[in-house]
């Protein structure tokens, strides 16, 4: 029967599909019996399943070095411990040999039994391992699960789960996936960003999914408004297919402008940069005309495999993306894993107690033995094949840019030394994210050749708002008035200066801010390519003086509600065709 749902559309397009619901946790699982013929090969199916974790916690240990060795350390030992417990192994022997129970049956009968005894323990640490017992007897799921979803694909399909990890996204895109539901999630995590660079319909928040969708059920998503219809009526289809027609006629519409320079009424050029993680993002970017990249993104390179990337692996990707914009500016930022990218390769902390505030970008770059330089040195012998900037994200204050600036220096050297090709000097910039960075900026601005502000973390920085808690609801919002006030001041500093200050950030990938950004003083943007065409057109239809006059007003706001009505009060109108 007919049913409507609502989420929170998180990356744009519509998809018609059969749902393909992935259950949560591996404690949910019903209970299944093997034929007694079968009972070998199902243990030997678990086995594997087993080695293959083990295997994959024993490679993340072999990559620890340095201050992250000895505490992550201590958390996998634990899970190799729990995974080579004889009990645990003899008990899954048992249920499936004797009692003729699935592996994923048998691997939560286990671990129920294992959480009763640690539940049952008075001391309070003890009983906080349940986690990690979840974590191990998850994972063993998980691997089990791999086999048969490589068997059976979800190409066509529209997965409704309740998290995705970013590891995860570009696995299921290759494989066909037409849409993503989940329960939980936000739109600003790496997941979203990801969808929305892959243009792949995804709707998040959405907590009702998992309770009402069954696997098969036919659903049209909408990843603009977040409405999920599960079993279509005629109608539906019909509004469906209404909504492809526009999306097409909106696309061509917009496809003119790709030739068009992004330049106000009153005729001041705003540049418009991509950023861009993928191949396809770097020739959509070079073909829409951005004047160049703005935001690469390294970690996605250190999140598709289980090794971390080595120079040559790094230098190569750099030099292919330099070259793929022949001759355009490409900023590469330097590693910024922890929190929410917690990566295949093991560098990132993932037991952090607040993992937001952390060892993540710089710090964690910094912290690790020869990561920077390596990376570094990846990137200057890339700067030999056309123009490259440095940017360096989580700068909390002057000294990380000091001693990122140092190592740059010796990098640059070295490879003179070794006779390699490079640019004789690389321009290094910050992110300006953390509110500390932004409010003592006039105190190191002479120490960088440019900055990019990061409005996704300095929202929830400054506004003490995790961007991946859906539970705050509006509270992490870039329409506060401390938000405005700070951009407004660190783009001040940067134009007495006369340094280059783009905003690269989410907001800039949305029209409806554009004038916002603008009366703020910004003058260059860094945003994905697929809205790159319809801020360039929000751009053709604004005036920067008229805009800048209103600056004060907007300054001048008391709460969101305010700015609001400044925004709609400045909203471009666009002739339709
Ligand atoms: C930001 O924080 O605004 C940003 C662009 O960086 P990321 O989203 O990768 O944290
Ligand atoms: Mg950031």
């Amino acid at each position: 029967m007919r049913q409507g749902l609502h989420g929170q559309g998180a990356s744009r397009g519509s998809a018609l599909g059969r749902a393909r619901v992935r259950e949560p946790h591996a404690l949910e699982v019903a209970e299944a019996r093997v034929a007694p013929a079968e009972a070998e090969a199902e243990l030997a199916r678990l086995h594997a399943a087993i080695e293959q974790v083990r295997g994959e916690i024993r490679a993340m240990r072999d990559q620890l070095h340095g201050a992250l060795a000895h505490e992550v350390g201590e958390f996998l030992d634990l899970h190799t411990l729990l995974l080579e417990d004889p009990e645990l192994l003899h008990g899954l022997d048992e249920l499936v040999r004797s009692g003729l129970y699935g592996a994923d049956y048998a691997l939560r009968l286990q671990r129920d039994r294992l959480a009763a005894v640690f539940e049952g323990m008075d001391d309070a640490y003890f009983r906080s391992r349940i986690e990690d017992i979840d974590h191990v007897i998850g994972r063993v799921h998980a691997a089990l699960h791999d086999h048969e979803a490589e068997l059976q694909g979800v190409a066509g399909e529209i997965l409704v789960t309740d998290a995705i990890a970013p590891s995860e996204i570009g696995r299921l895109h290759s494989q066909g996936v037409l849409g993503i539901v989940t329960s939980g999630g936000s739109m600003l995590s790496h997941t979203a960003i990801l969808a929305r660079s892959l243009h792949l319909p995804l709707i998040v928040n959405a907590p009702q999914a998992l309770g009402a969708i069954n696997d098969g059920d036919v659903l049209v998503i909408d990843g603009s408004t977040g409405e999920i219809v599960i079993e279509p009526g005629p109608s539906d289809l019909r509004v469906y297919r209404a909504r492809l027609r526009e999306e097409k006629r909106e696309r061509k519409q917009l496809r003119r402008l790709r030739r068009e320079p992004s330049k106000t009424l009153d005729g001041v050029d705003i540049r418009l940069y991509a950023n861009a993680e993928s191949r396809e993002d770097v020739a959509e970017a070079h073909a829409l005309g951005a004047a160049g990249i703005g935001l690469y993104r390294t970690e996605f390179l250190f999140l598709q495999g289980r090794e971390v990337p080595d120079e040559d692996a790094q230098f190569r990707a750099y030099r292919d993306l330099v070259l793929g914009m022949t001759g355009r500016t490409v900023t590469i930022r330097t590693l910024d894993i922890g929190a929410d990218k917690a990566d295949n390769s093991g560098l990132a902390l993932r037991n952090e107690p607040n993992p937001a505030l952390g060892l993540r970008g710089v710090r964690l770059s910094m912290a690790r033995t020869g990561l920077l330089e390596t990376q570094l040195r990846a990137i200057a012998r890339a700067s030999g094949y056309g123009p490259v900037r440095i940017l360096v994200p989580m700068v909390s204050g002057r000294e990380e840019v000091i001693a990122v600036r140092q190592l740059l220096t010796r990098v640059l050297k070295d490879l003179a030394r070794e006779g390699q090709e490079t640019a004789a000097q690389i321009a290094l910039g910050a992110m300006i994210e953390v509110p500390s960075a932004a409010i003592a900026l006039p105190t190191f601005a002479r120490d960088l050749d440019f900055i990019s502000i990061g409005t996704n973390d300095l929202v929830q920085y400054l506004l003490a708002a995790d961007r991946n808690n859906d539970a705050l609801g509006d509270l992490y919002s870039p329409l506060h008035p401390a938000v405005l006030r700070l951009v407004h001041s660190v783009v001040r500093v940067a134009r007495a200066r006369g340094m280059p200050a783009s905003i690269c950030g989410e907001i800039a990938g949305d029209a409806r801010f554009t004038p916002l950004l603008l009366a703020l003083g910004i003058e260059e943007l860094s945003l994905h390519p697929s809205p790159l065409l319809e801020v360039r057109r929000a751009i053709r239809a604004l005036d920067l003086g008229h805009l800048r006059a209103r600056a004060p007003a907007l300054l001048r706001a008391r709460d969101r509600a305010g700015i609001e009505r400044w925004l709609d009060a400045v909203q471009p109108v666009h002739a339709a065709d």
